[in-house]
């Protein structure tokens, strides 16, 4: 309830007593006439008129209207009943007389001296009465006042202890020593201790080490007066292990003589912003070392005036321009383009698509060099506006190298091509050779084996049985001599003859090789098996015959086995592998190269039927001359298996 309302009760009942007494003024001078009429009828009723005693009645009445009705009224009281006294009472009665002027003057006079005493009286009660009055109305409002001031601290008791524990943020009153003195829950919250372990514990004991020292550091400023509050980022140690770090802002509160008496601390926990902010930094200083220490040349331009905004350490030694002579420069302007038009066709593309990748570029250096660079450049929104972030690879050295490999192997082409054209003359000149060679030779060992042959006819008896073997060893070489010049012929043939191929059924090939064959073979006991059916392949099927024969042949020879075996098929699909198969002697693995040299044998000459060592090479030579392969795969003792392809790997 407001003060003024409270004084108003006291006040309205006091009031009501002294209106009780203080009448209007009408009503007073009614009143005194009435009480003069009354005092008179008393006095008549009392006694009769001329007993005496006039106004015996009027002098009480006097002190009555006095006291109920004031001076004026009381004056006309008075003056009413001394002229109505004197009138009526005093002898004569009924009457007025000179006599009667005195008594009555003696009666205003003491009637008067009653009122004058009432009436100072009067004056002096109402105005101790308002002394007291106003001193009680005082009371009343201190009184009120003081109730209302301590309802007040109640209150403002009240909303601070709610706000301290309420608070969203840590706070503590912390004495100047730094034991905590007063704390709220948040802060509990935030340390992890519980309140009683906090206070009995100094801000100092869960302070991060490294932070300490800065903080009294401040502390000492305060308690010297420089500074009245400070505000600092720092670490708590929480209960249990682990850190949090809080803003704290530290004021102080003085005592009336000015003294330092205690801190207010209040502490918010900014761990989630710190973490964010670590983690913001971190990114930042990845991302400007990934910009600066990059080994390619990287520029940052801005797209409406085409300047350079950054530039890292690689672009600079390319470019050979300093990061502050390129910042707030255009490419154009610094002529790093070869030509404006191929600028201006990077701008065009980087429009069209907002990307290039990949560009081979000559780009000028500062000191007039040109280097060649890998340019590659994106359109980005940085801070509100369009930019281009461009990389560049110096391939400079790459591009120089590749040239040259380029011109080696240009020059390389060149010299083997060259070195073929004169080793294909020399093969074709020594296949003349060879043929020219072998064929002059053939003549005269003719003519040899004929002498030989005359000599054995009609000379026979004058030889004796030595001589007779000399001659036939010589006609033995004779033949041998003619059979390797066959075969060189044959060879030297092969390397100077066309060869014309076409599709031929290679079945319809075996089909007449083994026809050639079969009395050799059948003398030899072997048993063929042609496993599959051959292809149609494109190739010359005179020379491919002469392969078949070779080989089977050979195959057959080269068996000491009783049942002797030799298989023919394919392998494979699209370039068809054909092979024969024997189960005979086998070649050793140091052999497999050799044998397909020129009259390499393994054997005596006598062994396995004789030979001149020249079938594998032709044979070789043939297959080659198709553009094919020959190999084989032997097992020592357990047979062998020549494979060969008529045409190259595709
Ligand atoms: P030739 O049969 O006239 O001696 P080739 O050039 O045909 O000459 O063969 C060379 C050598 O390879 C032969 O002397 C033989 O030792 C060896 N040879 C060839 N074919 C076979 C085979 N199928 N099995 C074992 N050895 C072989």
């Amino acid at each position: 309830m407001p003060p003024h309302e409270e004084a108003t009760e006291p006040q309205s009942r006091l009031e009501f007593a002294l209106t009780t007494i203080r009448m209007g003024a009408p009503a007073k001078y009614l009143l005194a006439l009435l009480v003069a009429l009354l005092a008179l009828g008393l006095r008549m009723a009392v006694l009769p008129v001329e007993a005496g005693l006039a106004f015996l009645i009027f002098y009480p009445s006097t002190a009555v209207v006095a006291l109920l009705c004031g001076l004026r009224p009381s004056v006309l009281y008075i003056a009413v009943s001394a002229l109505t006294g004197t009138y009526i009472f005093l002898p004569p009665a009924w009457g007025f007389s000179a006599d009667k002027l005195l008594p009555s003057c003696a009666y205003v006079l003491s009637a008067s001296t009653i009122l004058l005493v009432i009436y100072f009286y009067q004056r002096r009660v109402a105005r101790q009465t308002q002394v007291l009055t106003r001193e009680m109305v005082a009371r009343e409002s201190t009184a009120v006042a003081l109730r209302h001031t301590l309802d007040q601290h109640d209150k403002l008791e009240h909303a601070f202890r709610q706000t301290f524990e309420q608070a969203a943020v840590g706070l503590a009153h912390v004495s100047l020593k730094g034991h905590w003195l007063r704390i709220n829950q948040k802060l509990c919250d935030i340390v992890a201790y519980n309140r009683d372990e906090l206070l009995n514990m100094t801000f100092q004991d869960i302070t991060f080490p490294a932070d300490l020292d800065a903080d009294l550091a401040f502390v000492m400023q305060m308690l010297s007066g420089e500074i009245d509050h400070y505000t600092m980022e720092k670490r708590y140690l929480r209960k249990g292990g682990g850190i949090v770090w809080v803003n704290l802002t530290v004021s102080m509160v003085r005592r009336v003589d000015g003294s330092p008496d205690y801190f207010i601390a209040v502490i918010e926990e900014i761990s989630r912003r710190k973490n964010a902010e670590e983690a913001l930094a971190l990114s930042e200083q990845k991302f400007s070392m990934a910009f600066s220490a990059n080994p390619a040349a990287i520029a940052l331009t801005r797209v409406e005036d085409g300047l350079f905004v950054e530039v890292n350490e690689t672009w600079v030694e390319l470019s050979g321009y300093t990061r502050e002579e390129s910042i707030g420069q255009s490419g154009r302007a610094m002529h790093i383009w070869p030509t404006p038009e191929r600028a201006a066709e990077f701008t065009q593309s980087l429009r069209d698509r907002g990307t290039v990748r990949g560009w081979e570029q000559s780009f000028n250096k500062k000191n007039g060099e040109i280097y060649i660079a890998q340019l590659s450049a994106q359109l980005l929104r940085v801070g509100g506006e369009d930019h281009v972030l461009s990389t560049l690879v110096d391939i400079t050295a790459s591009k120089h190298a590749e040239q040259e490999i380029r011109n080696l192997n240009a020059s390389l082409e060149r010299r083997v091509m060259e070195r073929t054209e004169k080793l294909e003359r020399i093969n074709h000149d020594l296949d003349d050779f060879a043929y020219i060679a072998s064929h002059d030779l053939k003549e005269p060992l003719r003519g040899l084996h004929n002498y030989a042959s005359f000599l054995q006819e009609d000379y026979a008896e004058k030889l004796d049985d030595e001589g007779k073997r000399y001659l036939e060893r010589m006609q033995r070489l004779v033949e041998r001599l003619s059979a390797l010049i066959d075969g060189l012929l044959s060879y030297s043939r092969l390397g100077s003859t066309d060869l014309p191929q076409e599709p031929v059924a290679l079945d319809q090939v075996l089909d007449e090789v083994l026809e050639d064959l079969r009395v050799f073979l059948k003398e030899k006991n072997v048993t063929l098996v042609r496993e599959s059916t051959l292809p149609t392949v494109v190739c010359n099927a005179m020379w491919v015959r002469e392969v078949f024969q070779n080989l089977i042949t050979n195959a057959a020879k080269y068996n000491d086995k009783d049942d002797k075996r030799i298989e023919i098929g394919t392998r494979g699909g699209a370039n068809p592998v054909l092979c024969v198969r024997d189960n005979g002697i086998g070649i050793a693995p140091q052999h497999e190269d050799t044998i397909f040299r020129i009259f390499k044998r393994l054997h005596e000459q006598n062994k396995f039927g004789g030979g001149t060592g020249a079938g594998l090479t032709i044979v070789k030579k043939i297959i080659e001359r198709h553009g094919g392969r020959i190999w084989l795969e032997s097992q020592l003792g357990e047979g062998t298996s020549f494979c060969f392809t008529l045409h190259g790997d595709t």
